[in-house]
């Protein structure tokens, strides 16, 4: 067996190694510079290059890269070898300073969003020390931000750093005013859970719809689909497992925590848990995860599918992300703890989550928007496309009893006064009941269950980050100037409750009613991509990004930019795919298996005797008039994609793109998922749902 403690971390340039092999006064710079952001000098970036160089070549590496996250969504890297030509024919193995703390890459097939036009094609990656460099597949990958020449963000590390600090800038006023003058800084913290498909590398070979846009654009349904739930949980297929302990040992290897793996509900559908750390790196890690889980996959003969809807009709998959604030000295600011000060405290916070939510709804909804999620957001298998949030009945007594100076009937009575009382005991596993939230409290922590499981976590977080650091900032802004903090504090967490309880929802997220209830509380329902993401441009959400200093004006345009781009051009693939498909290979079967019938009947009406013909006649029939019917569809899609091409503003031809093609889209899968069920499966040219669902065993 493998010495687990030994291999973590293996291929990781963290604190340890650092210290066992940088210089005393090296270290000690490099740490400040970590962990208070402290300017590197010269002569220290350059010993810290060559410390790491050394110790990546010792490990295999023979290049570096600066790793960053555009926005695609996904990691670039560009790779530099570490040799220098020493003039004698011979190389040497070098890495400076320089190279380490900055790159400029040309930047110019990058999404910008109009930030930067291709002559100012230069973009810089700049080294985030918060963040250990690591070898992945021999190359030293240094985690770097993106940015323009002017300094604008071309990706999603610099606002999510942004949106920490400005969260830690708050949270520490808070922590002042409570006495707290221990912590130094307030970091949040998450654990995503993440979902995916993993299905027979073949199948996957034949189905161009998985291969383009990660998704079955066609598909009946199968005999058997979930309905029995005993895929959850269930015992794993030796395959996955297999791919299950080599994924979690190269996790390990780059220090990433995978803690938890099973089975989810769909067939051929697992998750994967890591134990949380900080946003930064939870979300560096996030993507190692989910790009080692295709490359490995695909080791073991096996395609993984994060496509938030890669089969109608089943499950689709989705990330859970799990977010909370702590101190740098270890405290968990949404811990109820049991001293009156502590609550009192917990409280605050608690009550800034919910004003933050409430007053954000529509930055949180798009930032879980994309085409793909739209299969997923409230469509009963996921949550609503309304944000809510649950706390449990306990926690809602308590504000309850609270707003209305009663006192609360728990299992004891308690009388709710911030700042005497302890908070009665409440059950924690009573706030974890709630699967249908989008928002729900979990007993020291939220749990965000709108991400798509293809998503990069930073979107998200950079919106929890900032909403609640803007609610924050409110109640220092009060407290600072108090003269009586206890009752202030009283009254805050009394008027924020009162304010924003709207958004408190402990019932059926999935029911219809709650959807008739939401409309009455004035909750927004933001159903699809194209309706949330215009909300970006809205005053109040640039006046909030921008106060922090998490965006620019122009930065907010340009990623609403590149998120429309992004959601018409996803369609457009899609609408091209399902042309092709059908052109391609599903009507020529169409005709294989009509000849077929044909022939077969001639033959029959020649022979002798008078034999029944029902059957071809009735298929023949049948699969003729479906086809024709496909034509029609087919040719609607087609002329839709020509009216694509015309001129329009970006929200305007999203909002062409959700109506017309995906509704053409539909309306063909419609006729040829029939068709499926009528074509001889031997003339049918692409593996079925039951073949991609059952394909791994
Ligand atoms: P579930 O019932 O949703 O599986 P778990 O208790 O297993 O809940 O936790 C799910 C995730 O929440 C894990 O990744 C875990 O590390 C993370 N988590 C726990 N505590 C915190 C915290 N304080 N901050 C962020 N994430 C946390
Ligand atoms: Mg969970």
């Amino acid at each position: 067996m493998k010495d687990i403690t030994n291999l973590f971390g293996s291929m990781v340039f963290n604190d340890a190694v650092m210290q066992a092999r940088l210089p005393k006064d090296i270290y000690k710079s490099m740490k400040k510079t970590i962990l208070q952001g402290t300017h590197l000098e010269h002569d220290i970036a350059n010993a810290v290059a060559n410390a790491m160089k050394e110790w990546a070549v010792e490990k295999g590496a023979t290049h570096f890269t600066h790793w960053f996250q555009p926005m695609t969504g996904t990691t670039a890297e560009k790779h530099d070898s570490f040799i220098s030509p020493e003039g004698n024919g011979k190389v040497i193995l070098e890495f400076s300073g320089k190279e380490l703390v900055r790159g400029e890459p040309d930047a110019s097939s990058f999404p910008s969003g109009g930030l930067r036009a291709t002559f100012e094609a230069r973009g810089y990656t700049v080294w985030d020390t918060t963040s250990y460099a690591f070898i992945k597949d021999g190359t030293l990958c240094i985690p770097t931000a993106f940015c323009s020449y002017s300094g604008e963000a071309l990706d999603k590390k610099t606002p999510l750093l942004r949106s920490m600090e400005a969260i830690d800038r708050q949270a520490l006023r808070i922590l002042k005013l409570f006495g707290n003058t221990a912590a130094k800084r307030v970091i949040t913290t998450v654990g995503p859970e993440q979902e995916y498909f993993l299905i027979d590398k073949d199948m996957f070979l034949a189905r161009p719809d998985l291969i383009y846009t990660g998704r079955t654009l066609f598909g009946a349904r199968p005999p058997k689909g979930q309905e029995l739930e005993d895929h959850y949980f269930g015992c794993i297929k030796p395959r996955v497992s297999a791919f299950m302990k080599e994924l979690d040992e190269e996790l390990w290897k780059l220090g990433v925590y995978a803690k938890t793996k099973h089975n989810e509900v769909a067939p051929s559908q697992h998750e994967l848990a890591p134990i949380f750390t900080t946003t930064n790196i939870a979300t560096d890690h996030n993507q190692i995860v989910m790009e080692f889980m295709k490359t490995i996959a695909d080791k073991h003969g096996m395609a993984c599918l994060l496509h938030e809807k890669p089969f109608a009709g089943v499950n689709g998959s989705g990330k859970h992300n799990n977010w909370s604030i702590g101190t740098d000295t270890g405290i968990n600011l949404l811990e109820p703890g049991d001293t009156p000060q502590d609550n009192a405290q917990f409280l605050l916070f608690l009550v800034a989550v919910i004003k933050a939510i409430d007053e954000y709804q529509d930055l949180m909804r798009l930032s879980a928007a994309s085409a793909a999620n739209d299969h997923r957001l409230g469509a009963n298998e996921a949550p609503p496309a309304i944000v809510s949030m649950f706390i449990g009945d306990e926690l809602k007594g308590i504000l309850d009893a609270i707003e209305s100076g009663t006192s609360y009937k728990g299992k004891e009575k308690h009388q709710m006064e911030i700042g005497v009382t302890v908070l009665p005991d409440f059950p924690k596993d009573s706030t974890d009941r709630n699967r249908t939230s989008p928002f729900a409290f979990t007993g020291n922590k939220f749990e965000f269950r709108m991400l798509g499981s293809a998503f990069s976590i930073a979107g998200p977080n950079i919106v929890l980050n900032t909403i609640v650091a803007e609610s924050l900032n409110q109640f220092a802004d009060i407290l600072e100037k108090s003269k009586d903090f206890k009752s202030d504090i009283a009254s805050i967490v009394k008027k924020t409750y009162s304010e924003h309880k709207r958004i408190i929802f402990n019932g059926n997220n999935y029911s219809e009613e709650w959807v008739m209830e939401a409309q009455k509380r004035g909750l927004s329902n933001l159903k699809t991509t194209v309706d949330s993401l215009p909300k970006y441009l809205e005053k109040k959400n640039i006046d909030l990004l921008t106060k922090h200093h998490v965006f620019s004006e122009g930065e907010i345009h340009s990623r609403y930019e590149i998120l429309m781009e992004a959601y018409c051009k996803t369609l457009h693939i899609e609408a091209l795919t399902m042309v092709d498909m059908v052109k391609g290979e599903i009507i020529p079967a169409c005709m294989d298996y009509q000849r077929e019938l044909v022939d077969l009947l001639r033959q029959k009406k020649t022979y002798s005797g008078n034999l029944d013909c029902t059957v071809e006649e009735h298929f023949l029939n049948n699969i003729a008039k479906l086809s024709a019917c496909v034509l029609k569809k087919l040719t609607a899609l087609e002329n839709a994609i020509l009216e694509s091409s015309q001129d329009r503003e970006i929200l305007a031809q999203a909002a062409f793109f959700r109506d017309s093609i995906f509704t053409a889209m539909s309306e063909l899968r419609l006729i040829v998922d029939e068709l499926e069920t009528l074509v001889a499966k031997k003339h049918w040219p692409i593996p079925t749902y039951a073949e991609l669902l059952y394909s791994v065993i």
